[in-house]
């Protein structure tokens, strides 16, 4: 019993074989799969989208992520607006703030993330946040975390750190914002020492997993092209860290999963 929470499972580079990597996970246990709908920016918007209206098991974000802030004009934010209607979106995202590709300004990737994070919270959906500062920096740490504050918080409606890489506490801020905390396959890498460190302190029934799919394929993929199938490894990883098995995890990231989207009563009511 596995949820992949994060998998970009459009990318080109499932071209070829999406079918038959859905069917794989699936196959393996992973009842369900989150589409991140950032496609390529406003062109492919409903990306996530599609897939989640063709599979049972997948479900859809919404969301320009902080590499096309840039793109983030009104049209952009009002198609978005009209998506979010759709019923297998469960969250906008991935949003945020990264600094360390700066693909946008930093002023412009600002802007955006509270764009939608006030659309967010209109359509009462929680967020999912992407936040990667320069190296050797908590740059975007400080600025998101701060903008959340100011702005998410009081909504009530939490979201979840996706690929989390912050430090201990960064993730307790988090927690007191009603954020879940996700971890990815950087977790398996040898250098990423703090990431399990945070890994251990966060409650385990704030804990979700993910691939971020088709990037950062955990050991012994590294390097490979990732897919919802290695979430595995993941909760292998956390549960080494933590004592429990890799079924335990899988069973209590699960869980955490349907309690935070109460998908059973929507799986009932679509
Ligand atoms: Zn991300
Ligand atoms: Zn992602």
């Amino acid at each position: 019993m596995l949820v992949d929470s994060h998998a970009h499972l459009e990318g080109h580079r499932f071209d070829s074989d999406r079918e038959e990597v859905i069917a794989r996970a699936r196959e393996a246990g992973i009842e369900t799969i989150v589409a991140i709908g950032n496609g390529d920016g406003p062109v492919n918007f409903d990306c996530g989208i599609l897939l989640a209206e063709k599979y049972e098991f997948i479900y859809a974000t919404i969301g320009i992520h902080p590499h096309e802030a840039k793109l983030a004009d009104q049209s952009a934010l009002d198609r978005m607006e009209q998506l979010a209607k759709r019923p297998k979106v469960i969250a906008w995202g991935e949003i945020g703030l990264d600094y360390f590709y700066d693909h946008s300004p930093r002023e412009v990737q600002q802007n955006a993330f509270i764009s939608q994070m006030e659309l967010a919270r209109a359509a009462k959906l929680p967020i999912v946040i992407h936040c990667r500062p320069s190296d050797n920096s908590e740059n975007a740490w400080e600025d998101c975390l701060g903008l959340v504050q100011e702005q998410w918080a009081p909504s009530g409606l939490g979201g979840i750190m996706h690929c989390f890489t912050g430090n201990v506490a960064q993730a307790k801020r988090a927690l007191d914002m009603g954020f879940m905390v996700s971890f990815a396959g950087n977790i398996t890498f040898p250098k990423a020492q703090q990431i399990r460190d945070a890994a251990l302190e966060v409650p385990l029934d704030r804990i979700l997993i993910e691939t971020d799919s088709p990037f950062l394929a955990p050991i012994p993929y590294r390097g490979k092209r990732n897919e919802p199938l290695f979430v595995k490894e993941v909760a292998r990883q956390l549960g080494e860290l933590r004592g429990l098995s890799t079924e335990e995890i899988g069973q209590q990231t699960t869980q955490n999963f349907n309690r935070f989207f109460s998908l059973h009563e929507k799986r009932m009511t679509v």
